[in-house]
């Protein structure tokens, strides 16, 4: 596997008629970000996984700071994962002084999360479609555990022509139920066993009993919404100072 920081060194280092899987991630590894390397790894002649916290999908009194970062272990889990480049570009490799250029996403991107973490999604289908266009994969892979994020990259790549496959693949989850996060590592014990309500009141698949189970967490919302023509029951709630997010699939295609 090779280390790339730069948008120059990868566009040289990749075929241009290869086929490319591209897993965009924020990094600090556990199952969920492996799951995607191996289906990226079992369906493409090269894969490439980018490593970017990007900074303009945090709010200003969000975690970009303090969000784990773990470069050499990272490293490790996606070379035995089979990754063939780790593109992990600095900050301003993607946003360089003067960067003026956005991508306005909808009401998709309003709602849910939208509506807690304003301007999130403009962040997120930005720097997808960067790396969409430095990278040119034939297909992209994301998880189910963020499924509005999911839906807003398909939505971008269908209403912008893209040339790619965005993949999307089941949530990964601990023994106890709880949806592996790299926030995950901010909860304290007490905080965990408190969070394990989130999965709980999920598989409720019902609104009522979910609001019910998660009576006494600070709950940003708990409802049912469609997302890419799916139905899920979605979920935010705040665990002391993690904030965490988890959703279940209420109908159709089982991801
Ligand atoms: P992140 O590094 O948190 O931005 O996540 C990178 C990708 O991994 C996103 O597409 C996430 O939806 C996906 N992902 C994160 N957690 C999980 C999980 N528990 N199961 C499956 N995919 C996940």
């Amino acid at each position: 596997m090779r280390v790339v920081r730069t948008i120059s060194e990868i566009g040289e280092a990749l075929e241009p008629a290869a086929d490319v899987g591209l897993v965009p991630t924020m990094g600090a590894f556990h199952e969920g970000h492996l799951s995607l390397f191996t289906a990226a790894r079992q369906e493409s002649e090269v894969v490439v996984v980018s490593l970017f916290v990007n900074p303009a999908q945090f709010g200003p009194a969000e975690d970009f700071e303090r969000y784990p970062r773990d470069e050499e272990r990272d490293a490790k889990l996606a070379e035995e994962a089979g990754v063939d480049y780790l593109f992990e570009p600095a900050a301003d490799e993607i946003y360089p002084e003067g960067y003026e250029t956005w991508v306005d996403v909808g009401e998709l991107g309003q709602r849910l999360e939208g509506e807690f973490r304003p301007g999130h999604f403009r962040g997120v289908a930005t720097v997808c479609l960067k790396l969409f266009n430095i990278v040119r994969p034939a297909r992209a892979y994301f998880g189910q555990k963020d499924a509005q994020q999911a839906a807003v990259v398909k939505r971008m790549a269908s209403d912008l022509n893209l040339d790619v496959e965005i993949r999307v693949l089941p949530t990964v989850r601990d023994e106890d139920g709880l949806a592996l996060s790299s926030r995950n590592a901010y909860l304290s014990p007490q905080d965990r066993v408190a969070a394990l309500a989130l999965p709980r009141a999920l598989a409720t698949k019902d609104p009522a009993q979910a609001r019910e189970l998660l009576r006494g967490l600070d709950v940003d919302y708990v409802e049912v919404a469609v997302l890419d023509g799916q139905r899920v029951l979605a979920a935010a709630v705040r665990v002391g100072k993690t904030r965490l997010i988890d959703n279940i699939v209420l109908e159709g295609d089982p991801r």
